[in-house]
C-alpha cells in the first residue's frame, strides 16, 4: 500500500495546527484533518522560550503584532487562613528580561499560525477521523466518509478525548476537579499595564491578565457549581462577584464579553508516543489554567517532534515507528515534570490543612526574599530547559 503522506495531523486546535504547519514549513508532506470546531474565545499567556519557538518556526513574526507582554506577576493571598503568604510581586527585569512573555487571543494566533502555512506539503482537509490501524509500516486512519489515509507518521493532536491515542493502546488517567474556570474579558476603570495579578482563594486564582490599555482577560478558578451559578444570574450578578473578588482594586469594571465556564481535570499518558503514532497538546496531557503551562507544554511538544524527524532516518521504512519511540523519550522528562509541578500547585492551592498552608506560605516566604529561590522559580516557570 502507498503512503498518501508523510504526515497525518489528527485535529485543528493550537497545537494541531501548530504542529501541521510547523512540520509543513520542516519540508515534510502533511495531511492536517482539522474539522470545524466552535470559536476559542480563550486567551494564552505563553512565555518567552514558547514565544521564541514560534518565532523561530516561522509561526509568527513580532508578538506585539498579536499580543501583550506580561512584565510582572503579583500574587495575593487572599484566604481568610490562619498562615497566609505575604503579597509577592516577581518583576521580568530581576532575571534580565523585558517581558515573561506574551498573552495572546487564541482565535488571533490560530488564525497566525494558518497564515504562516508553506504554499506546497500541506493540505488541510476539514473531517473527523473515526479510527486508527497499524497496516505494517504506515498508519491508516479512517475519515467520517469511510475513505481511509495512509502515513509512516499519524499526529494526535486531537483534544483530551483523543480518538487516536485510545486506538493506540496509550493508557491515560484522568482526575476531575469539582473546580472549573470562569473566563471572560473585563474593561477595568483602573488599568494593570503589564501585570498579571493573581489573588489565591480558597477553591483557586482569581486572574487579570492584561490584554492592553484597560483591557483584561480574567481567569477565574472556584468551585464548578458556584460559578454556574453566578453565571446563571446574569452579567450584572457576575459583574457584582467579580468586583468583590477583585477587592474593588480596580475601579469599575465591565464585561466586554460573554462568560465561558470550562471544568477542570489532569490528564496524563504512561508514553507520548510510540507505534509511529505521537500524541501533543491535550491529546497527552491536561491541567488546571494555573502558571499557565497548558499550550506553552504543548508548543515544547511540537519542537520536540521536529527534533525527533530531524534525527531519524527517512531512508528507513520504518522510520515514523522509529521517530514515535524518540519523540516520547524526549517528552518524558518535560510531562513528568510540568504535570507533577501543576498538580502539587494548584492542590496546594485548594488544601485546606495546616501543613499545607504553612508550607505554601513559607514557601511564597522564601520566593519572596531568596534570590537564587526566585530565579530558580522563574526558570521553572518559564518552562527553560
Ligand atoms: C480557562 C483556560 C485557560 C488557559 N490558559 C492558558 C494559558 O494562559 N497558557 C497556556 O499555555 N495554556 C493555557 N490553557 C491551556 C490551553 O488552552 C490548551 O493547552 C490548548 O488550548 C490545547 O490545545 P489542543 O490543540 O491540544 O486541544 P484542543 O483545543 O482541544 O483541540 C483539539 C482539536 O481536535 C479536534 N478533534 C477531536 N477529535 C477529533 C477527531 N476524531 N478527528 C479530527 N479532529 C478531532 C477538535 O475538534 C479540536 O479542534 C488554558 C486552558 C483553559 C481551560
Amino acid at each position: 500500500m502507498t503512503q498518501d503522506a508523510d504526515i497525518i495531523v489528527v485535529g485543528g486546535g493550537l497545537a494541531g495546527v501548530a504542529a501541521a504547519v510547523g512540520l509543513a514549513r520542516a519540508g515534510h508532506q502533511v495531511i492536517h484533518l482539522a474539522p470545524p470546531a466552535p470559536p476559542d474565545r480563550r486567551t494564552s499567556a505563553l512565555m518567552m522560550p514558547s514565544v521564541d519557538f514560534l518565532r523561530s518556526a516561522g509561526l509568527i513574526d513580532a508578538p506585539r503584532e498579536l499580543g501583550h507582554a506580561l512584565t510582572a506577576i503579583r500574587i495575593i493571598d487572599a484566604t481568610p487562613r490562619l498562615i497566609r503568604a505575604p503579597e509577592t510581586l516577581f518583576d521580568a527585569e530581576e532575571v534580565g528580561l523585558s517581558a515573561f512573555g506574551w498573552n495572546f487571543g487564541n482565535a488571533a494566533l490560530l488564525a497566525r499560525f494558518q497564515q504562516a502555512a508553506p504554499p506546497h506539503g500541506l493540505e488541510t482537509r476539514n473531517q473527523a477521523v473515526t479510527a486508527w490501524q497499524r497496516d505494517g509500516a504506515l498508519g491508516v486512519v479512517t475519515l467520517g466518509d469511510g475513505s481511509t489515509l495512509r502515513a509512516p507518521l499519524i499526529v494526535g493532536a486531537d483534544g483530551k478525548k483523543s480518538l487516536i491515542r485510545t486506538a493506540a493502546g496509550i493508557a491515560a488517567r484522568e482526575h476531575q476537579f469539582a473546580e472549573a474556570a470562569l473566563v471572560c474579558d473585563l474593561d477595568l476603570g483602573r488599568p494593570i499595564g503589564g501585570t498579571s495579578i493573581e489573588f489565591h482563594y480558597p477553591h483557586g486564582p482569581f486572574t487579570l491578565v492584561p490584554a492592553g490599555g484597560n483591557r483584561a482577560n480574567l481567569v477565574w478558578i472556584d468551585e464548578q457549581a458556584k460559578l454556574r451559578g453566578i453565571q446563571a444570574g446574569g452579567p450584572e450578578a457576575l459583574l457584582v462577584s467579580l468586583h468583590e473578588r477583585s477587592q474593588r482594586l480596580f475601579g469599575t469594571m465591565t464585561l466586554a464579553s460573554p462568560s465561558f465556564v470550562f471544568p477542570l481535570s489532569t490528564l496524563t499518558v504512561d508514553k507520548a508516543g510510540r507505534d509511529g503514532v505521537a500524541l501533543v497538546g491535550e491529546s497527552a496531557h491536561a491541567f488546571p489554567p494555573i502558571g499557565a503551562q497548558g499550550l506553552n507544554l504543548g508548543l515544547r511538544d511540537v519542537s520536540d517532534l521536529l527534533a525527533a524527524l530531524q534525527a531519524v532516518d527517512q531512508g528507513d521504512p520504518e522510520w515514523g515507528i522509529a521517530a514515535s519511540l524518540d519523540y516520547a523519550a524526549r517528552r518524558a522528562g518535560d510531562l513528568a515534570r510540568t504535570g507533577g509541578m501543576v498538580d502539587t500547585l494548584f492542590r496546594s492551592l485548594l488544601a485546606d490543612m495546616l501543613p499545607s498552608q504553612a508550607l505554601r506560605a513559607g514557601g511564597l516566604w522564601a520566593l519572596k526574599l531568596l534570590p537564587p529561590l526566585r530565579r530558580q522559580a522563574f526558570a521553572i516557570g518559564m518552562g527553560e530547559r
